[in-house]
């Protein structure tokens, strides 16, 4: 692995691209894409920006045609983010009813999750969670930290944590110590999931302090989200391979999306490399019905054939599950189900949530 320290990632994370200028210097935008620009400027706040580090745009332009094509969708914003449609929402999976605290999510009765910080490395175009992320709230404090812990403290049925929001690695190493030993005080055997996308977009924040620290603790995996295997570069496999040394199992999470990788070559490709490099590929997710990202969901019914053909393709250890959140807080599905059989009702599958509530989702 290549020697990082605390100052050249975080210098990276200061130097992130926010601005249309500095966007073109790189490359021509197309119509749609200078037509966000133009557009978000009467939009205020009310959209995720635009924003990526330097060395995701330049893995995406040195890669191949089709690797550059599907990172540059996942960076560069289009006005087609301003269509709406009526079953899209700004909270897709109803997170904020099954918020016991501020900054905590319990959905399932053995899983939490906690908002450790709406800061990324970028702004991923398909982002459910972006009407939080990027949105100033900044990271978890103490004082938000201790009614968490307390409601974990009576809880003993909650066995694992997931550190989200934005991005938990955009904290510092000693912010995020703090808050994993804090956890561990409470709850020693807490299995903790750190879910984080710097492998991917900032790998120099795998840095060999950081992989020590998280290597001195029991119970903690790193979940990546790689979407393409151009995104598989040599200094990412690096990160990996360091965290993996430490003792650090890696998972991964992929999101179907539209011009990035729903094809059977793409999808392949991409869980066989991660399974060569020791990730384990764990959920595939259908895009979640946020706000603005129909232009990047596969239709269901599309994906549901799709993953058929994939799992005769591949072997079942490469093979993540496929999986569906519920919109507004149906909790998430995995398909195919005997337990939650779609319907189909005209242009929406209905479907049973964890809650046994019908649910209703776009077919196409
Ligand atoms: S890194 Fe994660 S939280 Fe941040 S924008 Fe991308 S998907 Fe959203």
């Amino acid at each position: 692995m290549k020697e990082n320290n605390e100052n050249s990632w975080n210098d990276e994370l200061k130097g992130r691209l926010k601005k249309r200028s500095q966007l073109e210097e790189y490359i021509e935008l197309e119509a749609a894409q200078a037509a966000w620009f133009t557009q978000s400027e009467e939009k205020g706040d009310d959209i995720l920006p635009f924003m990526t580090s330097r060395y995701y745009l330049e893995t995406a332009l040195a890669a191949g045609p089709d690797g550059r094509a599907a990172i540059l969708r996942q960076i560069i914003p289009s006005a087609e983010e301003f269509v709406v449609k009526d079953y899209e929402l700004s909270d897709p999976l109803g997170e904020a009813k099954y918020s016991p605290a501020p900054r905590l999510v319990h959905c399932y009765p053995d899983r939490a999750l906690i908002l450790v910080t709406d800061e990324c490395a970028m702004f991923c175009r398909h982002c459910f969670r972006r009407s939080f992320t990027g949105g100033m709230k900044g990271a978890l404090t103490d004082a938000e930290l201790d009614p968490i812990l307390e409601y974990f403290r009576c809880k003993p049925e909650i066995s694992e944590v997931l550190l989200t929001g934005g991005d938990p690695l955009t904290l510092s190493d000693d912010r995020l110590k703090s808050i994993i030993s804090r956890i561990k005080d409470v709850r020693p055997e807490m299995i903790i999931r750190l879910c984080t996308r710097m492998p991917v977009v900032l790998p120099s924040r795998i840095t060999a302090q950081l992989v020590a620290m998280l290597g001195s603790y029991d119970g903690i995996w790193l979940v990546t989200h790689f979407n393409h295997p151009s995104e598989i570069t040599i200094e990412a496999a690096g990160g990996i391979r360091a965290m993996r040394k430490a003792g650090v199992p890696v998972l991964n999470q992929t999101v179907l999306l539209r011009g990035v990788n729903d094809n059977l070559e793409t999808l392949s490709s991409l869980f066989r490399r991660l399974l060569s490099k020791g990730v384990k590929p764990y959920y595939l997710f259908q895009g979640d019905l946020a706000a603005g990202t129909s232009h990047l969901r596969v239709p269901l019914e599309e994906a549901l054939r799709l993953t058929a053909e994939l799992k005769d393709l591949i072997s079942g250890m490469a093979m993540p599950r496929f999986a569906v959140d519920l919109p507004g807080g149906g909790g998430k599905i995995t398909l195919p189900s005997q337990h939650h059989q779609l319907e189909r009702e005209g242009d929406f599958f209905t479907v049973k949530g964890l809650d046994n509530e019908q649910y209703r989702y776009p077919a196409n």
